[in-house]
């Protein structure tokens, strides 16, 4: 029997929860569990798609092409869950299952309504990861509680505990502790009020995560424990990482909570399995967290693209920079430059620099010109959608002396289009899920900088853009010294680029961020930070 594990928050949004999930996952994995994880949100969108960066952080997306929230990017960095559409559900995607049904004449001329309608195909989204081969399933739910679009998703996890049993629901709650530095202590008052919200909705908590700046005392969890209905084993403390994100599953297993999860579930249903009686297995993460604090020296990477100055905006490329630090047993110091105030003196001082992915015009003659100065300086350089199509128009416009050479997305007018849609994109208007998404294999060529980083010359690499490399331009690229180091299988969409005669320069059209993980940094980022240490010597 499936078991499951609601997680909501309260007091306060951006509280970690998605963090927190994951490593409760990655727990419960090391402890031999096949866990499957998915995000419920609130908003209207279908999906975050759409959203700007600035709003909403990255968009993640997944090998089946699902353009999803960024905590998905934690669950594939910290656990093995499969992720698929299923895992990822909005209130807007909730209500189109429904409306379309509506349409088909599906409810037989009932009165459709939240409750049933909308409850019943939240309890089927989140039923969607069930299967006999997954012993739980981890649902986080977005927003806090106390949201007016949150109610639905609360009422649906309160039904599933009738549905399937109460023994097979643990509901999990994160709340903020704040300190209060007039008065010298940390508050209970804000977690209390929160768990009363949800106990008035008809759920209690079972593990309350407090997020704290300050240790708590004993007296403070069971003061919790007591106006909240808990244990005070099952008021877990979740202080900030001081380090890294990756502290945050040790820092809650030693707390106990993978513990109390187990205890919770397999304690009242009895027959508890083998593999539970024995403490996680955490070496590969502990050996990770040893290098991360131990690093030999550092690298300066710069990251330089539109929203350089919004955290969550390349969160997957950052983490990636972090995974292959690790590898290479040093420390990535990333200056984010948004391109749009471009200073090439900052670059001078960098040892590799990373152009990322975009959408829209503003700020791309920095990115441009950001290309020239790496690769006439012979600074390791690596360009990741966006950033591999701005490397083309460089060589472009300044080794092949096409002027003014652009891409149709910015320019539709120029005289060299290297860089232009796709036939079947040109009379899309619908902004959703056109472009090419998700997983799509390549072939790289045998002698390609990019082969020797992969060891293999067949891959398959997330993508999410609508325009290519030009192919009327591929000759004459090539011959002034563009190397095509990858192309789809029938040959005809250009994957990845790069020049022989420089130190580290490739371009891909691809998103390898996505497929980073800490413990198997992706192999191209790996080969960019070992690029830039030896440019550091
Ligand atoms: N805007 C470009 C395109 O649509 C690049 C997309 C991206 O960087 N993800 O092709």
């Amino acid at each position: 029997m499936t078991k499951h594990i609601f997680i909501t928050g309260g007091v306060v949004s951006s509280l970690g929860k998605g963090l927190t999930a994951a490593s409760l996952g990655m727990l419960l994995e090391a402890r031999g569990l096949a866990v499957r994880m998915q995000k419920l949100d609130p908003y209207l969108n279908i999906d975050p798609g759409t959203m700007s960066p600035y709003q909403h952080g990255e968009v993640y997306v997944l090998d089946d092409g699902s353009e999803t929230d960024l905590d998905l990017g934690h669950y594939e960095r910290f656990t093995k869950s499969p992720l698929s559409h299923n895992s990822s559900w909005t209130t807007g995607k909730i209500y189109r299952n429904v409306l379309r049904r509506e349409r088909q004449g599906k409810y037989l001329g009932k009165t459709v309504q939240v409750i049933p309608h909308i409850t019943n195909e939240i309890k089927r989204a989140i039923k969607s990861l069930r299967s006999k081969d997954a012993d739980i399933v981890i649902s986080e739910i977005g927003g806090t509680v106390g949201d007016i679009e949150s109610l639905p998703f609360l009422e649906s996890i309160r039904q599933f505990a009738l549905d399937t049993g109460r023994e097979n629901c643990l509901y999990v709650h994160l709340t903020l502790v704040p300190y209060l530095k007039a008065s010298a202590e940390l508050k209970t008052k804000p977690t209390q009020h929160s768990v009363g919200r949800l106990r008035e909705i008809g759920i209690q908590p079972d593990i309350l995560i407090c997020r704290t700046e300050m240790p708590m005392s004993d007296a403070e969890r069971s003061k919790i424990g007591l106006f909240c209905n808990l244990d005070i084993r099952n008021v877990i403390e979740e202080p900030d990482a001081e380090f890294s994100i990756y502290e945050v599953p040790i820092m809650l297993h030693k707390r106990g909570f993978d513990q109390r999860v187990i205890d919770f579930f397999w304690n009242k249903t009895g027959g508890l399995p083998m593999q539970l009686l024995q403490p996680p297995d955490l070496t590969d993460w502990s050996e990770i967290l040893d290098r991360l604090k131990n690093p030999k020296g550092s690298v300066r990477i710069a990251v330089v693209g539109k929203y350089a100055k919004h955290k969550d905006a390349y969160k997957s490329i950052y983490e990636s920079l972090d995974h292959a630090g690790i590898k290479n047993n040093v420390k990535i110091k990333v200056t984010g430059i948004p391109s749009d105030e471009l200073d090439l003196a900052k670059l001078g001082g960098m040892d590799g620099v990373l152009v990322p992915g975009g959408f829209g015009d503003r700020g791309i003659e920095g990115k441009i010109e950001t290309v020239r100065y790496v690769r006439e300086n012979k600074i390791p350089f690596f360009g990741i959608c966006l950033g591999m199509q701005c490397a083309v128009i460089e060589f472009a416009r300044n080794v092949c002396g096409l002027d003014s050479a652009h891409s149709m997305e910015f320019t539709p007018a120029t005289p060299y289009p290297v860089i232009t849609l796709m036939d079947e994109q040109r009379n899309i208007t619908d902004k959703g899920g056109t472009m090419r998404l998700g997983s799509q294999p390549a072939v790289l060529t045998a002698d390609s900088t990019a082969c020797h980083c992969y060891g293999k010359s067949e891959i398959t690499e997330r993508h999410r853009h609508r325009f290519e490399l030009n192919n009327e331009y591929r000759e004459m690229l090539q011959k002034s010294g563009l190397h095509i180091a990858a192309a789809s299988p029938d040959g005809k969409l250009v994957e990845i680029v790069e020049i022989p005669e420089h130190p580290w320069f490739v371009g891909v059209q691809f998103h390898p961020e996505f497929k980073s993980q800490p413990t198997n940094p992706h192999p191209l980022f790996d080969g960019f930070i070992a690029a830039a240490v030896k440019h550091r010597k």
